[in-house]
């Protein structure tokens, strides 16, 4: 059984990635929000007690995080492993997690940190303006209008909602980079880390984190 663990921050890439890799390697991707509203939905005993922290705003205690995220490791299509897409979180769901999968015999055989700097990521998230007619969105750097500040299709002026605004993405990154740290910093004596650089195109990191994931035979090299 194949436990990989896709790390990244927001804006590097990652969900994206982990979509390619689950099609590429045929394993299933996981990620603890999809569980958390499908076990809900569905109203399984976990389910409810997810819910009930969900309704009262609380964050769901790792150790029923990892419950679940067990319980769907038994599932057939995960019979031969999972990619696990933004779980964990930090250092007390990494080291959960171990335990428990070391209880069944099992392990985590990769963690892939697709490393992309801050201020790169600052750049991805905060760069959108949207339309105030129809809400056509553009990107400074990766879709920008073209003329500065006013919309291609409708020439209504763009605006920046407060989520999108420079200083509010930082404060929110620099909460979100904390946990990933932890995480990377957990998974790196353990000799199981590798770092992909997460600046390039997605093709090319994709055939990074395949060569990670299945290094070539030093003969085909
Ligand atoms: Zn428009």
């Amino acid at each position: 059984m194949r436990i990989l663990v896709l790390l990244g921050a927001p804006g590097a890439g990652k969900g994206t990635q982990a979509h390619i890799l689950a099609r590429h390697l045929g394993l299933p991707r996981i990620a603890t929000g999809d569980l958390f509203r499908a076990a809900v939905r569905a109203g399984t005993p976990l389910g409810l007690e997810v819910k009930e922290f969900m309704e009262r705003g609380e964050f769901v205690p790792d150790e029923t995080t990892v419950r679940m995220l067990l319980e769907r490791l038994d599932a057939p299509d995960a019979s031969h492993g999972a990619i696990l897409d933004g779980f964990p979180r930090n250092r007390a769901q990494a080291s959960a997690l171990d335990e428990s999968l070391a209880k069944r015999g099992s392990r985590v055989e990769l963690a892939l940190y697709i490393a992309v700097p801050e201020d790169e990521l600052l750049a991805r998230l905060s760069g959108r303006w949207v339309c105030q007619a129809h809400g056509h969105t553009y990107h400074e750097v990766a879709y920008p209008p073209r003329v500065p500040g006013v919309c291609d299709v409708d020439g209504s002026p763009l605006v920046q909602r407060d989520d999108d605004r420079p200083e509010v993405v930082r404060a929110r990154l620099e909460n979100q980079l904390g946990g990933l740290r932890e995480v990377v910093d957990y998974y790196r004596p353990l000799g199981i880390l590798r770092v992909i650089d997460g600046r390039r195109p997605i093709a090319a990191v994709t055939a990074d984190l395949l060569d990670a994931i299945e290094p070539k035979p030093y003969w085909r090299a």
